[in-house]
């Protein structure tokens, strides 16, 4: 079935036409893909686990629709797929030798690297999820590693999408938990969002921002549920995941889905943190950072902006080049040295931006205060609920340890151009005095 949000929210979308979730909609797959492609052969791309929970079925159903199927692509269980360059190239050699259309079946990985193999073979695809893991089935771009660097390439979303919820519920819980996580992390990325728009960064796109907005406390209200596995739950879990993907399809980026505790994943995932312990999701990384910049704010929260002292913050700034090497010597990896310094100097307002942006601040601060308590949940309760939804809830439990969460206060920050509360702080002057609190002997690290 489609259902009535679902369908509002493809009329702004760019890619994606049309979109089944419900019990059993996998029976509808076949015929999904013959309303988009017509007579065009199919090829499955799947993993060992994603194929025999969806992907023979949906091979078979198209088949029995007469549809022509070309050899399947089916990556082995062990090692895990990873969403790097060179396995995306591996598609791209497999759909050479034919004209066929993709037809993901799978999750986060599995989709990120058909929607850029299809996109550097020019063609267009769909994918049948599996899983209530990520928010990226429906988003434009593809997040995938190429030297060493996570980056999210530029590629369409998919034309059709198919989730059978009976088959999404049944994943295995660390996914639906994931998923549950990066849709809970909409609470903070929102705030960001606000405070970006309010002070000039970014305006807010009101299309995509109420897609997302409007409906997050219902999609994220019963985290029992998720960890139950009951199918309420986890239905609105992939409504509210697909419509997120929808609202960055409709904004042509991630901004309505990702802000600051995006920026804690993507540091760690590129500080290798994996390597050091066990596998971490992309949910689980976001959750952490979630509650570290709802920290953040309760601090950030606590200043008062309306007496700032616009010309003394102006003349005290660093110069470019000061900035640039203070990063650098921030950091030891390579590549995170380059692209960070690259990153901060680029969101770098020149002295008239910036007071025209703290002044701005200083003037509405009060309005800008209510706004953001009204978008924001504790600490507390943002913890509180990933612990209830079967989420890591403890840095530690992640593997980051509280001197390096303290650090990736400042790599978070440094490692993307997107205006965050971060970027407030720092430029308002009260970022070292937050994050020192955090990390007091009484502060909310320390205590937690
Ligand atoms: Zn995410």
């Amino acid at each position: 079935m489609i259902k009535p949000a679902i369908e509002d929210a493809i009329r702004g979308a760019h890619d994606t036409r049309m979109i089944r979730v419900g019990s059993g909609a996998i029976a509808g797959a076949a015929d999904v893909f013959i309303d988009c492609f017509g007579a065009s052969p199919a090829v499955i791309v799947a993993d060992a686990a994603t194929y025999d929970v969806a992907g023979a079925a949906v091979e078979r159903a198209l088949r029995n629709a007469g549809v022509p199927c070309r050899p399947s692509y089916v990556f082995a269980a062990t090692p895990a797929v990873y969403a790097d360059y060179e396995t995306v190239m591996l598609i791209v050699a497999h759909l050479r030798h034919s004209d066929s259309i993709p037809v993901a079946v799978g999750s986060g990985t599995i989709n990120d690297i058909v929607k850029l193999a299809s996109h550097l073979s020019e063609r267009r695809y769909m994918v049948v999820a599996t899983a209530a893991s990520m928010d990226g089935y429906t988003a434009f771009g593809a997040s995938i590693s190429r030297d060493g660097y996570k980056q999210t390439f530029s590629c369409p979303a998919p034309v059709a999408v198919v989730a059978d919820t009976e088959i999404v519920t049944a994943a295995p819980a660390a996914l639906t938990a994931s998923g549950y996580a990066d849709l809970l992390a909409k609470v903070t990325a929102g705030a960001d969002w606000i405070v970006a728009d309010a002070l000039g960064a970014e305006a807010i796109y009101a299309p995509a921002w109420h897609l997302v907005q409007d409906s997050l406390r219902r999609w994220t209200g019963n985290p029992r549920g998720i960890a139950h596995a009951q199918p309420q739950a986890v239905e609105r879990l992939t409504e509210g995941l697909l419509i997120t993907g929808l609202a960055m399809q409709a904004h042509r980026n991630s901004r309505p889905a990702s802000g600051a505790e995006h920026q804690f994943s993507h540091l760690w995932e590129m500080e290798h943190l994996e390597q050091e312990g066990v596998w971490l999701s992309h949910g689980f990384k976001v959750g952490i950072g979630t509650v570290a910049v709802s920290a953040m704010y309760d601090q950030f929260l606590m200043h008062d902006f309306s007496g700032l002292d616009v010309d003394r913050l102006i003349r005290r700034r660093p110069t470019r080049d000061q900035l640039a090497a203070r990063i650098a010597s921030q950091h030891t990896i390579p590549i995170l040295r380059k692209k960070s310094v690259e990153e901060t100097l680029a969101k770098v307002p020149d002295d008239d931006q910036l007071r025209a942006r703290l002044t701005t601040l200083r003037s509405s601060w009060g309005d800008l205060q209510g706004r953001l308590r009204r978008q924001l949940l504790s600490p507390e309760e943002i913890r509180s609920r990933l612990h209830q939804a079967g989420c890591p809830s403890d840095p530690a439990t992640i593997g980051v340890d509280q001197d390096r969460l303290h650090r990736s206060y400042h790599g978070a920050r440094q490692i993307r151009r997107r205006y965050t509360v971060l970027d407030t702080a720092m430029e308002t002057g009260v970022f070292d005095a937050c994050v020192d609190r955090l990390f007091a002997a009484d502060g909310y690290w320390r205590a937690a």
